[in-house]
């Protein structure tokens, strides 16, 4: 755990760093600025070389992360003297809590800035799609071809203004395949609308009487992007199902791909995006950053992999089997198994409407993936509670030797009330971490079902 091994190297870098400033203070008569350079240097040395070799076991380019490192250290050592700084003259702490109080953002910014920019900083994604890939290459079987009974879902929530645009293209490419020998003329599209207040359902209805191809699902009520799924899903027939946004985002001509290598024996194929660049900025960024956490909290995603995707009907119903309330298809599908391949496309714009994920409605996607599948959050808690047991004992140590060799212990405020509110901040902290988990096992022993069908044409 990467996390916990930082801790430790911090832990020790920490120890190193101030027990080198106090004893450059004290025995050797240095003033804090002289004294602190000397702890801070000898403590980011010995933290590159322990963090560089064993927390993130990065080979190679050691210049390069070093001056890497040094930047994150920048920005770490900037946030920990601000807050030393304003804990000092704003808040009249002494100077010593001062300086431990610093120890956090420095400790926060410090990890974020190793893992994800000082060292290695493909690793994570590396190795999970490097795997993928690699079971991808070694199933490849021989291509036999086959007429496919399909099924395309897509789930749609207010998007009266794609419909017409999204039918007339599958059923271009529809046709086509059918044409090409590739799927049976019996294939089919379904439209889900998940509780759409706009005109969607309507549209839906007329274009399944003008096209024979289209059927309609429509849940009672919204329920998300993920259960709208999840029913389509589990009710569409068709020996592979293929899910897709209904915005034609994602490029419809990877459907045909998708066919052979389905056709070619793979039980899953992921849709993967090749350049995102019609996303903004600030989502590909946050999509990055997620993806590697989640890697590297041990969830098995699928890198830059949305809901598009071809399911077997056998993948299909040891999905059925799964039946937990809180969906992240892309965090379950992975954990099924069966053989699978990978196939690239590029993203679009969308074609009309809005994006229905909001940041909230994003947020809480993301955490529902850690949260559904990583158990870190809480492990972490363990760490958090040995870092705080060691600095407590740290300050203790200093309390109980300022108190027996100087003059200056002044009973002051700040060292009663402090660490009552710094343990009293923490374990809020755990309690809403754990009470995260209890809501989970509490809606998961519920097992209310996740959709509701009201009617299908
Ligand atoms: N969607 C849904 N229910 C919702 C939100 C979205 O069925 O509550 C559908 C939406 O109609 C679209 C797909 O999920 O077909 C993806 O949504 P969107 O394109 O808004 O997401 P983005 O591409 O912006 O991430
Ligand atoms: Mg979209």
């Amino acid at each position: 755990m990467p996390l916990i091994r930082f801790l430790i190297v911090g832990a020790a870098n920490t120890l190193v760093g101030l027990s080198t400033i106090y004893f450059a203070m004290y025995f050797l008569q240095l003033d804090i600025v002289h004294a602190n350079a000397i702890g801070y240097s000898l403590g980011i040395l010995l933290g590159f070389a322990l963090n560089k070799t064993w927390t993130f076991s990065c080979r190679g380019a050691v210049i390069s992360s070093f001056i890497r490192y040094l930047l994150v250290l920048a920005v770490a050592y900037a946030a920990n003297l601000a807050t030393v700084l304003s804990a000092n003259s704003h808040f009249n702490l002494n100077p010593y809590i001062a300086q431990a109080l610093g120890i956090i953002p420095y400790t926060v910014i410090g990890f974020m800035g190793s893992r994800y920019f000082a060292f290695c900083t493909q690793r994570g994604i590396d190795m999970a799609t490097d795997h993928l890939c690699e079971t991808a290459k070694f199933n490849e079987k021989p291509m036999i071809p086959r007429m496919i009974d399909v099924s395309i879902i897509l789930p749609c929530y207010n998007e009266e203004a794609v419909l017409l645009e999204t039918t007339r293209q599958l059923a271009d490419l529809l046709k086509q395949l059918i044409i090409d020998g590739k799927v049976t003329p019996n294939s089919r599209v379904y439209y889900i609308d998940d509780g759409s207040r706009d005109r969607t359902w309507e549209m839906i209805e007329s274009l399944a009487e003008t096209h024979e191809f289209i059927h309609g699902i429509k849940l009672s009520r919204n329920r998300g992007h993920q259960n709208a799924l999840l029913a389509g899903l589990l009710t569409a027939e068709g020996e592979a199902i293929i899910s897709v946004d209904a915005d034609l985002q994602d490029d419809l001509s990877a459907i045909k791909k998708m066919i052979e290598l389905y056709a070619a024996g793979y039980d899953i194929v992921y849709g993967v995006r090749d350049a995102r660049m019609t996303d903004t900025f600030f989502k590909r960024f946050t999509a990055k950053v997620y993806y590697r956490l989640l890697s590297s909290m041990g969830v098995e995603i699928i890198y830059n992999h949305a809901d598009y995707r071809l399911m077997s009907r056998q993948a299909i119903e040891a999905l059925r089997e799964f039946g937990e309330v809180n969906l992240f298809l892309r965090g379950i599908i992975p954990q099924i198994g069966f053989s699978y391949a990978l196939v690239y496309y590029d993203r679009a714009e969308r074609y009309a409407g809005e994006s229905k994920y909001p940041l909230k409605k994003m947020l809480s996607f993301a955490w529902q993936g850690i949260t559904s599948f990583s158990d870190l959050p809480l492990r972490i808690i363990t760490s958090l509670g040995l870092l705080v047991s060691l600095i407590s004992f740290l300050v203790t140590v200093w309390a109980i030797a300022i108190r027996l060799f100087t003059q200056d212990a002044i009973p002051g405020w700040a060292s009663t009330v402090l660490p009552i509110y710094f343990l009293g901040g923490i374990q809020l902290l755990c309690l809403g971490i754990m009470g995260e988990y209890l809501a989970k096992i509490y809606s998961e022993t519920k097992r209310r079902p996740r959709y509701t069908i009201e009617k299908m044409i």
